[in-house]
Protein backbone atom coordinates (compact mmCIF):
# COMPACT_ATOMS: atom_id res chain seq x y z
CA UNK A 1 0.00 0.00 0.00
CA UNK A 2 1.46 3.00 -1.05
CA UNK A 3 -0.15 6.46 -0.77
CA UNK A 4 0.22 8.94 -3.83
CA UNK A 5 0.81 12.10 -1.48
CA UNK A 6 3.20 10.47 0.71
CA UNK A 7 6.41 12.34 0.04
CA UNK A 8 8.19 9.40 2.01
CA UNK A 9 6.07 6.81 0.23
CA UNK A 10 7.63 8.02 -2.75
CA UNK A 11 11.39 8.28 -1.57
CA UNK A 12 10.69 4.42 -0.32
CA UNK A 13 9.72 3.58 -4.17
CA UNK A 14 12.18 5.72 -5.93
CA UNK A 15 9.71 8.31 -7.74
CA UNK A 16 11.38 11.05 -5.86
CA UNK A 17 15.65 10.58 -5.90
CA UNK A 18 17.49 10.70 -2.75
CA UNK A 19 20.89 9.64 -1.15
CA UNK A 20 20.04 6.06 -0.65
CA UNK A 21 22.19 3.74 1.33
CA UNK A 22 20.92 0.48 1.16
CA UNK A 23 17.46 -1.15 -0.37
CA UNK A 24 15.95 -3.73 -0.80
CA UNK A 25 12.52 -4.89 -2.04
CA UNK A 26 10.68 -4.01 1.50
CA UNK A 27 13.15 -1.41 2.25
CA UNK A 28 14.75 1.59 1.72
CA UNK A 29 17.47 3.56 4.03
CA UNK A 30 18.52 7.39 2.74
CA UNK A 31 19.96 9.90 4.16
CA UNK A 32 18.50 12.74 5.98
CA UNK A 33 17.93 16.25 4.56
CA UNK A 34 18.63 17.86 7.93
CA UNK A 35 20.67 15.89 9.26
CA UNK A 36 21.49 15.75 13.28
CA UNK A 37 25.10 14.73 13.02
CA UNK A 38 27.17 13.39 10.16
CA UNK A 39 25.32 9.93 8.58
CA UNK A 40 22.13 10.56 10.06
CA UNK A 41 19.96 8.29 7.90
CA UNK A 42 16.08 7.32 7.88
CA UNK A 43 14.87 3.40 7.55
CA UNK A 44 11.64 3.76 5.05
CA UNK A 45 9.58 0.89 4.62
CA UNK A 46 8.30 0.69 1.56
CA UNK A 47 4.92 0.25 2.29
CA UNK A 48 2.76 2.86 3.63
CA UNK A 49 2.38 3.09 7.53
CA UNK A 50 1.86 5.99 9.64
CA UNK A 51 3.76 5.32 12.92
CA UNK A 52 4.90 2.24 14.77
CA UNK A 53 0.79 1.26 16.00
CA UNK A 54 0.33 0.25 12.07
CA UNK A 55 3.48 -0.94 11.64
CA UNK A 56 3.29 -4.98 11.06
CA UNK A 57 4.93 -7.22 13.64
CA UNK A 58 6.98 -8.74 11.36
CA UNK A 59 8.13 -5.38 10.15
CA UNK A 60 9.15 -4.38 13.60
CA UNK A 61 11.93 -7.45 13.58
CA UNK A 62 12.90 -6.49 10.40
CA UNK A 63 13.16 -3.05 10.84
CA UNK A 64 15.58 -3.80 13.83
CA UNK A 65 17.71 -6.06 12.20
CA UNK A 66 18.08 -3.60 9.38
CA UNK A 67 19.14 -0.95 11.95
CA UNK A 68 21.55 -3.03 13.32
CA UNK A 69 23.05 -3.86 9.99
CA UNK A 70 23.33 -0.02 9.18
CA UNK A 71 24.66 0.84 12.61
CA UNK A 72 27.45 -1.96 12.38
CA UNK A 73 28.33 -0.18 8.61
CA UNK A 74 28.26 2.75 9.61
CA UNK A 75 29.94 2.87 12.33
CA UNK A 76 32.82 1.03 10.63
CA UNK A 77 32.65 3.29 7.81
CA UNK A 78 31.96 6.47 9.64
CA UNK A 79 34.06 6.15 12.55
CA UNK A 80 31.70 6.93 14.81
CA UNK A 81 31.67 6.76 18.50
CA UNK A 82 27.36 5.72 19.26
CA UNK A 83 24.35 5.50 18.00
CA UNK A 84 20.89 6.74 19.05
CA UNK A 85 17.83 4.99 17.16
CA UNK A 86 14.93 7.50 17.35
CA UNK A 87 11.54 6.88 16.70
CA UNK A 88 8.98 9.50 16.87
CA UNK A 89 5.18 8.74 17.13
CA UNK A 90 2.35 11.69 16.73
CA UNK A 91 2.91 15.31 16.30
CA UNK A 92 3.40 15.53 20.17
CA UNK A 93 6.45 13.15 20.29
CA UNK A 94 7.70 15.43 17.40
CA UNK A 95 6.50 13.22 14.09
CA UNK A 96 6.21 15.34 11.35
CA UNK A 97 6.01 13.15 8.56
CA UNK A 98 3.50 10.94 8.71
CA UNK A 99 4.83 7.92 6.99
CA UNK A 100 7.29 5.46 9.79
CA UNK A 101 10.72 5.75 9.68
CA UNK A 102 13.67 5.12 12.33
CA UNK A 103 15.99 7.55 12.96
CA UNK A 104 19.72 5.57 12.81
CA UNK A 105 21.98 8.79 14.13
CA UNK A 106 25.42 8.55 14.96
CA UNK A 107 27.30 9.67 17.53
CA UNK A 108 30.58 11.64 17.91
CA UNK A 109 32.56 12.56 20.83
CA UNK A 110 32.51 15.92 19.49
CA UNK A 111 29.60 16.73 18.28
CA UNK A 112 27.30 19.04 20.45
CA UNK A 113 24.06 17.14 20.00
CA UNK A 114 21.73 16.76 22.27
CA UNK A 115 18.90 14.34 22.32
CA UNK A 116 17.87 14.32 25.47
CA UNK A 117 15.18 15.06 27.86
CA UNK A 118 14.66 16.58 31.69
CA UNK A 119 14.32 13.85 33.69
CA UNK A 120 11.42 13.88 35.93
CA UNK A 121 11.72 12.84 39.94
CA UNK A 122 8.70 10.56 40.24
CA UNK A 123 8.04 8.81 44.05
CA UNK A 124 7.77 4.97 44.47
CA UNK A 125 3.64 5.45 44.99
CA UNK A 126 4.14 7.47 41.21
CA UNK A 127 5.62 4.26 39.70
CA UNK A 128 3.41 2.04 41.46
CA UNK A 129 0.23 4.13 40.09
CA UNK A 130 1.61 3.96 36.36
CA UNK A 131 2.65 0.25 36.51
CA UNK A 132 -0.89 -0.62 37.64
CA UNK A 133 -2.65 1.61 34.86
CA UNK A 134 -0.19 0.28 32.14
CA UNK A 135 -0.16 -3.62 33.91
CA UNK A 136 -3.48 -3.57 35.70
CA UNK A 137 -3.57 -5.15 39.14
CA UNK A 138 -1.83 -6.28 41.12
P1 LIG B 1 10.31 13.11 12.17
O1 LIG B 1 10.36 14.47 12.81
O2 LIG B 1 10.67 12.00 13.11
O3 LIG B 1 9.00 12.90 11.44
O4 LIG B 1 11.47 13.13 11.11
C1 LIG B 1 11.34 13.55 9.80
C2 LIG B 1 12.74 13.64 9.26
O5 LIG B 1 12.67 13.57 7.85
C3 LIG B 1 13.49 14.90 9.62
O6 LIG B 1 14.73 14.58 10.25
C4 LIG B 1 13.71 15.60 8.27
O7 LIG B 1 14.95 16.24 8.21
C5 LIG B 1 13.64 14.43 7.33
N1 LIG B 1 13.17 14.73 5.97
C6 LIG B 1 12.06 15.42 5.62
N2 LIG B 1 11.92 15.44 4.28
C7 LIG B 1 12.97 14.74 3.78
C8 LIG B 1 13.38 14.39 2.46
N3 LIG B 1 12.70 14.80 1.39
N4 LIG B 1 14.51 13.65 2.32
C9 LIG B 1 15.22 13.26 3.42
N5 LIG B 1 14.87 13.54 4.67
C10 LIG B 1 13.77 14.29 4.87
ZN1 LIG C 1 3.90 6.89 2.92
Amino acid sequence: MKEEACIFCRIANGEIPSKTLYEDEKYRVILDLGPATRGHALILPKDHYKNLYELPEDACGEVMHLAKKMAVRMTGKLGCSGFNLVQNNGECAGQTVMHFHLHLIPRYEDDHQNINWVPGKPGQEELEEIRKTICGQP
